[in-house]
């Protein structure tokens, strides 16, 4: 599935440092798979590898991160702009919302 397909499917799709990450803002669930030659990976199962949902303790083990995906969402325009990933869920772009 494309980040377009998961965003659809009501995720929030972000890349931070080599991995992808899908994200919902209601419950912070996280679910990462690392990028498969620096694209995003096409499996579409999130209960399949390479995706791995965290755990509570990661949760809680990477606030820094959560913080970010939650800005990031607030001020995501990838569906606006009608390409893959906006500036800031394709780490181009810090949140303004960090700042
Ligand atoms: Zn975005």
């Amino acid at each position: 599935m494309t980040p377009r397909d998961w965003r659809k499917a009501g995720y929030r799709t972000i890349i931070r440092n080599n991995t992808a990450y899908l994200f919902r803002t209601q419950t912070d669930e996280v679910i990462a798979a690392p990028l498969v030659d620096g694209q995003w990976p096409t499996e579409g199962n999130v209960n399949a590898a390479p995706w791995q949902r965290w755990s509570r303790d990661e949760l809680s083990a990477n606030p820094a991160l959560l913080e970010d995906f939650r800005a990031t969402a607030a001020t995501c325009y990838c569906d606006k702009q009608g390409t893959d990933l906006c500036d800031y869920c394709a780490g181009r772009q810090r949140s303004p919302w960090l700042d």
